[in-house]
């Protein structure tokens, strides 16, 4: 599955800059996904579920900020947001489209886990 792919490479990243910036624990991972980008949110979800079983990431938290796709129209200069069902200009029915926005899958932020309150600690001597 496509999206399996993508939270693997994910994941990937994300260890990779835990490890550069010295971060223990993530509380979570945000990913910003464009409405045009042809990933679906709620796949993610299920593949990001099913990816961190077992791995550090088991208690980390998904976000997914969805970005609105906006088109643009070299027929009649008309940009939109489009139906994703049916891809055409609105106004003269073209589809010489070129994709403005939401086009993007990006890793936003990693937010660590904030050990300040004396809760768990002591796992180290
Ligand atoms: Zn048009």
């Amino acid at each position: 599955m496509h999206e399996m792919g993508l939270m693997d490479a994910v994941l990937r990243m994300v260890t990779r800059v835990c490890e550069e910036e010295d971060v223990g624990r993530v509380d979570a991972i945000v990913l910003e996904v464009g409405e045009l980008s042809g990933v679906l949110p709620h796949f993610l979800r299920e593949c990001y579920e099913a990816i961190i079983e077992d791995t550090p990431y088991e208690h980390t938290r998904l976000e997914i900020e969805t970005v609105p796709g906006t088109l643009y129209c070299h027929d009649c200069g008309h940009e939109f947001r489009p139906d994703l069902s049916d891809l055409r200009c609105p106004q003269c029915l073209s589809r010489n489209l070129t994709p403005r926005t939401g086009r993007d899958f990006t890793l936003k932020e990693i937010i660590p886990v904030f050990e300040e309150e004396d809760g768990e600690s002591g796992d180290e001597p």
